[in-house]
């Protein structure tokens, strides 16, 4: 049976899918996004990450099943990069789908379509990021070519599994119109993207890259403001033809 590595576990959060969830944050991530606010979770081998079975990680989630059930809510996987530990994850949502626990992943999708294809028969919903929908973009943005992202997310969408998009919007890096405008006409003819969330860039977790010795480059960046983040959702919704949310 395979065993997790488990940064931390939320239990009542009310940010990552419907209703109320449970939300297990995975240790381990491949992507260096420049904006990250958990950089504590890309080591997979730190020794501050606990190791869980997938009873212990069902013994956590069954205490909130009532939540669960009075809220539409459920299990969320986040991470770090959840898909890095999918046999794991693969488990523990075997065991939900026993209780009728709705089950959501929080991926990048840079990995193997494969890995992905391999828990779409468990997972109701994809909280799936487009870091950036051009490539070199991309590549500077997350140190990491975003093909395998277009292509997982088409392959989800062809097989009729619910998405919804997470594009974190960073001032210089992510909020081009032009850019913008072709990731809208990308997700418009995704008929499983049922809501996109843009996220305003903020730089809460930029002591944690401090205290781990890491340079944090956006130190420079300010968070966008209300107004351009309501522009650029009216610049979304209108050309995908999509719900546009803008989470605080
Ligand atoms: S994918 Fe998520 S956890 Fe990994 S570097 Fe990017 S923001 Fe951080």
């Amino acid at each position: 049976m395979p065993i997790g590595k488990v940064h931390s576990i939320d239990t009542f959060s009310t940010l990552d899918g419907p209703g109320i969830r449970t939300v297990v944050f995975m240790q381990g991530c491949h992507l260096r996004c420049k904006y990250c606010q958990n950089p504590d979770t890309w080591n997979p081998t730190t020794a501050m990450a606990r190791e869980y079975s997938a009873e212990e990680t069902m013994q956590v989630i069954l205490r909130s099943l009532p939540y669960f059930q009075a809220s539409g809510g459920g299990v969320t996987f986040s991470g770090g990069e959840p898909l890095l530990q999918a046999e794991f994850v693969k488990e523990v949502f075997k065991r939900c789908q026993e209780y009728n626990i709705h089950t959501a992943i929080d991926t990048s999708l840079y990995v193997a379509t494969e890995t992905v294809l391999d828990l779409l028969p468990f997972t109701k919903l994809f909280l799936a990021d487009i870091k950036h929908i051009n490539n070199e973009k991309s590549l500077n943005l997350t140190g990491a070519n975003n093909r395998c992202n277009n292509e997982n997310l088409e392959m989800i969408n062809n097989k009729q599994v619910e998405i919804w998009i997470r594009y974190v919007v960073v001032p210089g890096f992510t909020d081009a119109e032009d850019d913008l405008l072709v990731m809208a006409d990308f997700i418009s003819a995704m008929d499983s993207v049922t809501r996109v969330d843009l996220l305003p860039y903020h730089s809460l977790g930029s002591h944690k890259w401090k205290l781990l010795g890491l340079k944090y480059e956006l130190d420079n960046i300010d968070p966008p403001s209300h107004e351009r983040m309501q522009e650029l959702k009216s610049l979304v919704e209108r050309r995908s033809n999509k719900q546009v949310f803008i989470p605080t």
